[in-house]
């Protein structure tokens, strides 16, 4: 059997070392085709030495030099800048791309590689935020398949194999609730960035660990979820579940629950969007009921968490909103964690420049690129004034 030849976007990231690992593991399985980075020159390039891909690209232009002169003499292809992202992922020698970009940055590469006829496998879950209809209509024009790597959609997906013929009546997305779930509003208005990137129960990104604490990754995901899956934002619910062990349901029409459970661990769903409709056998930790005890279950507070709210105004509307309130974010989070704005004017700043943001009900790709230029405009423009 031929190995399948994987190309890592975004592989010194939390998804991207980590899907590395899963590679290491499996070396008769897979092998690794392109590996990318934007600044940590140092991981690529030590990334590149072990792997070999035929490719790597450092979009950051100016650590080309450092990166080109080690990895010249290995036969590696080295490359740099935005569009040579696009150009990599069109490769004849790529079997599957993983979009593991964080945010919008993800998103050329995705739509290039799906042009291409490439399988995705996507955590960038920006990248459906931003453009759902226009990805989901392009992937099955193009017959390309989009496996989820994002725990709670693998595990919806998980629960639909053997069940695609049968309608969703609900999808239960859980989530942990962050490292403020059942605070109140007193209690928010001093967190320092540090408290809000401790998450209790996964180890990620900067971005998406403030998104987590800031339940904006929730909202991102319903709106994932509605593409991914073809439900409508009502038959979407979010529960939060605190010790992140069940990690997605779906409901059937007959009343039937299926979920899926395990230890909270990225590897495995990575691995089963490189191995679908197949599992490997992993050593990872065993899920032990009887030690667990209890797994609860509430509500999310949308009054506190307005993030959620707004993630179900905006796919609720539709249009070019889920994609302005994804740049208006990324705009709060960045100044967050640059120490301009406090943990609750996240969702403030975002509520109001989502406001502001001049509604298109049927954008093509080059609208959604320009609504997110001036979403960012007005994101600034309020944390300025
Ligand atoms: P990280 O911040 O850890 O990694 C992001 C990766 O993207 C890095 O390799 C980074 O390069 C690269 N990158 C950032 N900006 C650019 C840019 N402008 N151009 C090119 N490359 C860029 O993020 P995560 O791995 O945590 O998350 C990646 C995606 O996966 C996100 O969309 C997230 O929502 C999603 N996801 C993550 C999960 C997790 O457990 N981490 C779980 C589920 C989904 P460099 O480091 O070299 O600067």
């Amino acid at each position: 059997m031929s190995k399948k030849r994987i190309a890592i976007m975004g592989s010194t990231g939390s998804i991207g070392t980590q899907a590395l690992e899963v590679i290491q593991t499996y070396p008769e399985q897979f092998e690794v085709s392109v590996l990318t980075a934007n600044n940590n020159a140092d991981l690529l390039i030590q990334q590149a030495l072990q792997f070999k891909p035929n490719v790597v690209v450092i979009a950051n232009e100016e650590l080309y030099d450092k990166v080109e002169e080690v990895l010249w003499k290995e036969d590696i292809k080295t490359y740099t800048g935005t569009t040579a992202l696009e150009e990599v992922v069109q490769m004849d020698e790529i079997d599957l791309v993983l979009a593991g970009i964080v945010g919008f940055a993800g998103l050329r590469s995705t739509i290039k590689a799906i042009e291409s006829g490439k399988n995705i496998a996507l955590a960038n879950k920006e990248t459906l935020v931003v453009a759902g209809e226009i990805i989901t209509k392009l992937a099955l024009e193009k017959g390309v398949n989009i496996y989820p790597v994002d725990s709670e959609h693998s595990a919806i997906f998980q629960c639909l194999v053997g069940e695609f013929h049968n309608p969703i009546e609900k999808i239960i997305l859980t989530a942990s609730g962050g490292p403020f779930n059942g605070m109140k509003a007193e209690d928010l208005k001093n967190v320092t960035k540090e408290m809000a990137l401790h998450h209790p129960k996964w180890v990620m990104g900067e971005k998406i660990t403030i998104d987590s604490a800031s339940m904006m990754n929730k909202g991102l995901e319903v709106i994932e979820a509605k593409w991914l899956f073809g439900v409508k934002p009502e038959q979407i619910e979010v529960v939060i579940h605190p010790e992140s062990i069940v990690h997605s349901l779906v409901q059937f029409k007959d009343g039937a629950v299926k979920a899926q459970l395990g230890l909270p661990d990225m590897k495995l769903p990575i691995q089963y969007a490189f191995t679908y409709p197949n599992r490997l056998e992993t050593k990872l930790e065993r899920l032990n009921l009887a030690e667990l005890g209890q797994l609860t279950f509430q509500a999310p507070d949308f009054e506190l968490f307005k993030n959620l709210r707004l993630a179900y105004k905006a796919i609720e509307k539709g249009g070019n909103l889920p994609c302005a309130l994804n740049a208006i974010n990324e705009v709060t989070v960045a100044a967050f964690l640059n120490g301009s704005i406090g943990f609750l004017d996240i969702a403030e700043l975002n509520e109001r420049a989502m406001d502001l943001v001049q509604w298109n009900s049927n954008p093509s790709l080059n609208d959604l690129i320009t609504t997110d230029g001036e979403a960012r405009v007005i994101a600034n423009n309020l944390i300025n004034c």
